[in-house]
């Protein structure tokens, strides 16, 4: 199933890896944008990010991910380590084979 991204209205920078965000998909309702204090999460190095009112996103911190419930996190959490999985793979195959 193909998700619909919603295209942002401030094209922002990830606060930790410096990806260009330009999009967004909402899992639980794809005709919804997102809003002032909605989660999201960069998809280039899995850091959880927080809309700002002006819908660029800034770095979400402790007490933000404290409001969240436990099984919110735990979604946050295996898609951040899905993430780094499949970075992981990625960087495995851009290696050169060392010969032995
Ligand atoms: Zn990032």
């Amino acid at each position: 199933m193909k998700r619909r991204e919603t295209a942002l209205p401030k094209p922002c920078l990830c606060v930790h890896c410096g990806a260009r965000l330009d999009a967004s998909t909402n899992l639980d309702n794809e005709e919804d944008a997102p809003e002032a204090g909605d989660y999201s999460m960069c998809l280039h190095c899995g850091c959880i990010l927080v809309y700002t009112p002006d819908l660029i996103v800034r770095r979400a911190e402790l007490e933000d991910l404290a409001k969240l419930s436990k099984e919110t996190l735990l979604l946050l959490m295996r898609a951040q380590a899905a993430q780094q999985a499949v970075q992981g793979q990625l960087a495995a195959m851009k290696k050169p084979e060392t010969k032995q």
